[in-house]
């Protein structure tokens, strides 16, 4: 899959789904100006929350989503990460987010884990 480099990758856990729902319509203008990728489960909630966004789905994260994020990472063509990580809950799928973070430090390409740092990263886009 070819995207354009500034494409944004956006995740959620379940617990933080509706968390970014939100975000991605308080800042749908600044979403819209980038392609974003997204992990299967929560690029549904983005696009139902934001029709017309560009968002491309991809598997759902415990299926091997946010390995596929982190290979668009290898590749070069992600710009910009936001995960909004629940930390109060197990995940079977530990290891693929920690692989997913790894890559990110890995390549330098920002990630944001939390809402604040999220706002600040995506002003940062341009
Ligand atoms: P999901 O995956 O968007 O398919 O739920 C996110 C994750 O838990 O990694």
């Amino acid at each position: 899959m070819t995207t354009a480099p500034k494409t944004i990758a956006l995740i959620a856990h379940d617990q933080k789904k509706d968390d970014l729902a939100a975000f991605a319509v308080a800042h749908r203008q600044a979403l819209s100006a980038h392609p974003i990728v997204a992990t299967g489960t929560t690029g549904g909630r983005i696009i139902d929350a934001c029709p017309g966004l560009d968002v491309t789905r991809l598997k759902s994260g415990p299926l091997g989503g946010d390995q596929q994020i982190g290979a668009l990472i290898a590749t070069g063509e992600i710009a910009l990460v936001i995960f909004f990580v629940d930390p109060l809950t197990a995940m079977p799928h530990d290891v693929d987010v920690k692989a997913l973070m790894r890559l990110a430090i890995v390549y330098d390409i920002p990630m944001a884990l939390n809402k604040a740092t999220a706002e600040s990263l995506l002003k940062t886009l341009g």
